[in-house]
């Protein structure tokens, strides 16, 4: 899990994340989401959530 400033931009957090992969898959890659209105980043393998904004 990354240490994510909150004073970030939401866009940079979520270009930064994009493409790397998941923490729990680890050959599975990150993808951007729209969660319940919100931006949020999940592992296209197992769905975990990694960030949301
Ligand atoms: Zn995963």
């Amino acid at each position: 899990m990354q240490h994510i400033e909150e004073q970030d931009d939401p866009r940079v957090i979520v270009d930064r994340l994009m493409g790397q992969t998941c923490p729990f898959c680890d050959d599975r890659r990150l993808e951007s989401e729209k969660h319940k209105g919100s931006q949020a980043v999940v592992c296209e393998g197992c769905g975990t959530p990694i960030v949301q904004l």
